[in-house]
């Protein structure tokens, strides 16, 4: 049985991009988990469980409409990166209440809460929790950690978080209900998930992007290139046992990607570390060594 150490002197790879690729593998096993399961589903309202799954006829034809609206509206809440300071918000309501009617100015003033600054990332030492961010307020010192979990019931506990959370526990939510789905990474900064869809041409895999509004959280694959100017190298699709590179799913410049990977030594990286999640063991080797 190898150890955590030998890792990296086996698979000469940069542990950050290793890092996500288990990543991705520890939280899409956790979507085989029945356990896991039965606690997302309870987490559903049963009327949304109910227009998700009942109004269709056909195998894998989801309506995922009311989920998105729901997760996206009434669920989960944005962790900003730059979060405004609680202690100083509440403190101001209570000023702007006694100098309410004094000077609209000074109400004004009052209602700018500070934003808090990042004091320091402390990275974690496995995927259960992959960093810490802590931030700090420069007006009152107050300090605010916000935990990057990689258990599902956890950020399913705290409802809060970045895309990677969202992605991660929407991926969760869409398994309970029976919806084959795994998760994509475009390598830049964004995750979203896709689902196993029915069409009458036969099934196949559809952008779902919950931190997005509908219609263009649903098979809207163009949008991130084409509103966001992202310039991809891989974007990649994982579930437990595979990762499929989808990056022409996403774009409509394959050729100018394909020019940027011949550019990079990354791209010897991406497919040893592809070839090796699909086809070997090394996964499981860490998995016994990162909890
Ligand atoms: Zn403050």
């Amino acid at each position: 049985m190898l150890g955590c150490s030998s890792s990296s002197s086996l698979f000469g790879l940069s542990y950050p991009l290793k890092d996500t690729f288990l990543l991705y593998k520890k939280v899409t096993e956790q979507y085989e988990n029945p356990e896991i399961l039965r606690i997302v589903r309870s987490l559903i309202p049963q009327g949304i469980v109910l227009r998700t799954t009942t109004t269709t006829t056909t195998k894998h034809n989801w309506n995922l409409v009311p989920l998105l609206r729901w997760f996206k509206n009434d669920f989960m809440e944005w962790t900003p990166k730059d979060p405004v300071c609680e202690m100083c918000v509440n403190r101001t309501d209570g000023q702007s209440k006694v100098i309410e009617g004094c000077s609209n100015n000074r109400s004004v003033a009052a209602a700018a809460a500070p934003i808090m600054q990042v004091k320091k990332i402390i990275i974690g030492n496995s995927w259960k929790m992959r960093k810490l961010e802590l931030f700090i307020c420069n007006s009152c010192k107050h300090e605010y950690a916000f935990p990057r979990y990689g258990e599902i019931l956890k950020i399913a506990k705290t409802k809060t978080g970045r895309c990677s959370e969202w992605s991660m526990l929407f991926g969760a939510m869409l398994s309970s209900l029976g919806i084959k789905t795994r998760i994509v990474h475009d390598f830049l900064d964004h995750c979203w998930n896709e689902a196993m869809i029915s069409y009458p041409e036969g099934e196949q895999w559809v952008h779902v992007d919950s931190t997005l509004d509908y219609p263009i959280s649903l098979n809207h694959p163009y949008h991130y290139e084409e509103n966001w100017a992202k310039e991809y190298e891989y974007v990649l699709a994982f579930t437990a046992d595979t990762v499929e590179d989808v990056t022409q799913t996403y774009t409509l410049k394959w050729d100018s990607i394909q020019q940027r990977r011949l550019k990079k030594k990354k791209a010897t990286d991406f497919s040893r570390l592809i070839h090796q999640y699909n086809n070997e063991d090394i996964f499981i080797v860490s998995r016994a060594s990162s909890v």
